[in-house]
């Protein structure tokens, strides 16, 4: 029999109101997982009023209160990485240096924020002698946290530490795919001694559970991690309550790099965004723009990187057969326009890689702009190139996409790494393999979506100033 996860509601287990479960799937070996409760709208219910009891309390507590209950919830989750990485892989068949890094960055959101939120605080306006003008930093009451299959944990926490820290309670909707880790979370968080109700997480379908989700009165804030389309949707019901949204969807990034690189860093840069969760990463930098005169040598030895790669010891399955099929498809579409992949273009027929929903990372080079491969977002271990001369052409490829999540640029000339930097439309821009961490702030341009996760912004996006001011005449 396969472990069934409930609920995790006002600070216990809760069975779903409908009575069913869902099944979940191992992609590493196509059998079946663990049962996940499958939410429906008085589950939400349950917990919306559980998350209303517990906030204002919360809310009233200082800072340094808030701070400490923070730190046991990151000191709890630390004393159980190994079982945050089991759960995690089981879900998704991640290798272990991946689920590694992912859990330890989870926990690693409620440290910073638990730091930062105790240098947060409104400010004082003077407007002369004879009156007194301040502002306050308000919580939004209760926040909805709805996230993808692809980083389950730590997009969760990515959104649930600021979202707490800033005085809010949550209600969260993981992805069906991979709801166990963000239950057990919020177990852990339970036992570090988070008030009952302030973490409320309620799995199931974005239908039977995130739509009501969003769209009952007492959500004062939503935050969507996932696809454009379902974007699109909450971000539709979110104008018509008129509550402000942050939206992290995809991306099509590109990697741009200049003969006068460090073309090994460049290639290792350009084989990891295909390796790393097998692609299936919205900052995966899949166009590979390189200046003409050393595209070839480039793809050359991009092409040599990914063929090292071990499916399960490198890099992980896809997701879903449904997912897998999906890649499956585009390769033969691909395939009907003319264009065939330099390396990998399909799974594995046998040994481990043929026992899970493993594809074989794949390069199309030299493909023409205008091409769906070239356009649009994969999630596989997918990566086209395209040569350009000179920088005018370099920024034109790199910004023709409806994305804009990030930029990546190698080149020896560091002036014309932060001259492009600034031309590049996306929230953020690497320039030869600077780090992005939990400090630096995260989120789209265009389609890529709104509103900033990490760094301090996110914080700033959980509060709402209020401004108060007082007459002493
Ligand atoms: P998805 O939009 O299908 O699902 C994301 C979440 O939304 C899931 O929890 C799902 O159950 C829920 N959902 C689906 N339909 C819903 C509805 N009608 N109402 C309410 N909720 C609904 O996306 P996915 O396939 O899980 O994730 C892949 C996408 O996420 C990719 O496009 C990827 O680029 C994007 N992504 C973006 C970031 C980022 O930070 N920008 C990070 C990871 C993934």
């Amino acid at each position: 029999m396969p472990d069934r996860h409930d609920h995790w509601i006002d600070g216990h287990a809760v069975a779903p109101a409908g009575g069913a479960y869902l099944p979940t799937l191992d992609p590493s070996t196509r059998e079946a997982g663990d049962e996940i409760a499958a939410g429906s709208a008085p589950d939400v219910e349950r917990a919306l009023t559980a998350a209303a009891a517990a906030q204002p309390a919360w809310a009233r507590s200082s800072g340094a209160q808030r701070s400490e209950i923070l730190l046991r919830v990151a000191d709890v989750m630390d004393a159980h990485t190994s079982e945050l990485m089991e759960l995690e892989r089981a879900a998704t068949g991640k290798v272990p240096g991946q689920l590694r890094v992912e859990v330890e960055m989870s926990s690693a959101y409620f440290r910073y924020y638990a730091g930062v939120l105790r240098a947060q605080h409104g400010r004082t306006i003077d407007l002369g002698g004879d009156s007194h003008t301040y502002t306050r930093l308000e919580p939004y009451g209760i926040i909805a946290v709805i996230t993808p299959w692809n980083l389950p944990l730590n997009q969760a926490c990515r959104a649930l530490a600021p979202a707490l820290a800033a005085g809010n309670a949550v209600v969260a909707k993981p992805s069906e795919l991979t709801s166990v880790s963000t239950v057990y979370l919020a177990r852990l968080a339970t036992e570090a001694g988070l008030p009952d109700g302030l973490l409320n997480v309620v799995t199931g379908t974005g239908p039977e559970v995130g739509t009501p989700l969003v769209s009952d009165a007492r959500v004062g804030r939503i935050t969507f991690t996932g696809s454009v389309a379902t974007g699109r949707h909450l971000a539709r019901i979110a104008a018509d309550r008129l509550v402000p949204t942050t939206l992290e969807l995809g991306g099509k990034s590109p990697i741009l790099v200049f003969a006068d690189a460090d073309l090994g860093r460049a290639a290792a840069a350009a084989a990891s965004s295909v390796a790393t969760n097998a692609g299936q990463v919205c900052s995966a930098t899949t166009r590979l723009l390189v200046e003409a005169r050393a595209h070839d040598e480039l793809v050359e030895r991009v092409v040599a990187a990914v063929e090292k790669l071990t499916p399960g010891v490198d890099f992980g399955p896809i997701i879903t057969e449904a997912q897998y099929r999906k890649v499956l498809d585009f390769f033969a579409a691909t395939r009907a326009t003319g264009v065939e992949p330099v390396t990998g273009g399909g799974p594995y027929e046998n040994g481990p890689g043929a026992r899970g929903f493993y594809i074989r990372p794949t390069i199309y080079a030299g493909v023409a702009p205008h091409l769906p491969v070239a356009r649009e977002e994969i999630f596989g271990p997918v990566l086209v190139t395209m040569p350009f001369d000179g920088e005018d052409e370099a920024l034109a490829l790199a910004n023709d996409s409806e994305y804009g999540l990030v930029g990546s640029l190698w080149s020896g000339d560091v002036a014309r790494g932060l001259r492009l930097a600034e031309g590049i439309d996306a929230g953020q821009v690497a320039v030869n393999g600077g780090p992005m961490t939990i400090e630096t702030p995260f989120g789209g341009y265009k389609a890529s979506g709104y509103g900033r996760e990490k760094g301090i912004e996110a914080l700033h996006e959980y509060a709402r100033v209020k401004t108060v001011s007082l007459s002493l005449r």
